[in-house]
């Protein structure tokens, strides 16, 4: 028994060092990606239901691996994260997504009421030049107020909540706007969200997955939308994948949306003929 004991813990430990390897050569891989360019924007519509319009759309970053494919941020973000890596590659998000922006207004593929929202990681946001960063993305494209649209998480803002608050309202002066992310997964305190000028809440694909379900899910939504309401916000739900959560959601007086129900993410000349056929406002 002693032995097996040992086993275990020598089996435990073989393990430890293959993750610690394993998750070295996934960062030599990132690095190798961003200087050679291997990272990508995919673009997701949300749409306004009572219309089918599409009144904007999240950039998500992909990895398109030169032998395994496309690679969603699930399998490699936290690596960027710990690594510090993500510094690097938000900044090229951010620059790419208002390069994009500022292209397809020029193509009048979209017009200035069009939303692009961007995905922000906790230490991009606490970098102390973000917001000079941001500035720096939306001068240089000439970006419209509104157009731009910052997605962050509870995490962000319990972090240091006057800071974020500063930060924001400095970017707000220039025309940004924010959404709160993943809304209702972390420990959202009214009484910040209250101080935080934020725009959209982003209802959590958690809570829309089993909405027709399970009714605390559904009570959870309709307390994100009457908080909304009463503090003067937009509210979207994303991963709608099903017409009946999209009916449950507009029966609540949830309009907007995104998920695979309208469409997927996918890369700038997909979206882009998407827009061509999408209803025009
Ligand atoms: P998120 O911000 O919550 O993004 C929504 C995720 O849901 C995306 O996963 C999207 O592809 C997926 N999704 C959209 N519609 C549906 C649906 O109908 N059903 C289901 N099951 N999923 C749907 P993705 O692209 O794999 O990204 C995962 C997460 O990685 C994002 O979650 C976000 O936290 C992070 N991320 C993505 N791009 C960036 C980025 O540029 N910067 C940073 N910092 N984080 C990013
Ligand atoms: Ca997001
Ligand atoms: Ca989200
Ligand atoms: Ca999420």
């Amino acid at each position: 028994a002693k032995d097996s004991g040992r086993n275990a813990i020598q089996l435990f430990h073989n393990s430890m060092q293959h993750a610690a390897s394993e998750r070295l050569r996934l960062e030599n891989e990132l690095r190798l990606a961003l200087a050679r360019g291997d990272f990508e924007l995919y673009f997701q519509a949300q749409v306004d239901a009572r219309t089918d319009q599409i009144i904007g759309a999240e950039a998500l970053l992909r990895w398109v691996h030169p032998t395994l494919g496309e690679q969603s941020p699930t399998q490699f973000i936290h690596v960027l994260e710990e690594s510090g890596l993500i510094l690097e590659v938000g900044a090229w998000v951010l620059a790419e997504a208002c390069r994009v922006c500022a292209q397809l207004l020029e193509e009048r593929a979209i017009d200035k009421r069009f939303s692009l929202c961007v995905n922000i990681s906790t230490r991009q946001f606490r970098q102390a030049d973000f917001v000079e960063r941001v500035e720096h993305c939306v001068r240089k494209n000439k970006l419209p107020p509104g157009m731009l649209k910052l997605e962050i998480t509870e995490g962000i803002v319990i972090q240091d909540i006057d800071d974020t608050i500063a930060k924001m309202n400095h970017l707000r002066k220039l025309g940004v706007s924010f959404a709160m992310d993943d809304f209702g997964t972390g420990y959202s305190s009214l009484t910040y969200l209250k101080r935080l000028p934020v725009d959209v809440l982003k209802i959590d694909q958690s809570f829309v997955r089993d909405a027709t379900s399970n009714p605390s899910d559904a009570e959870i939504i309709r307390a994100v939308l009457s908080l909304g309401l009463s503090l003067g916000l937009a509210v979207i739900a994303e991963g709608v994948e099903q017409q009946s959560q999209l009916d449950f959601l507009q029966s609540q007086g949830c309009h907007c949306y995104q998920g695979y129900l309208f469409s997927r993410p996918q890369p700038l000349a997909e979206f882009r003929t998407l827009l061509a056929h999408s209803v025009q406002r």
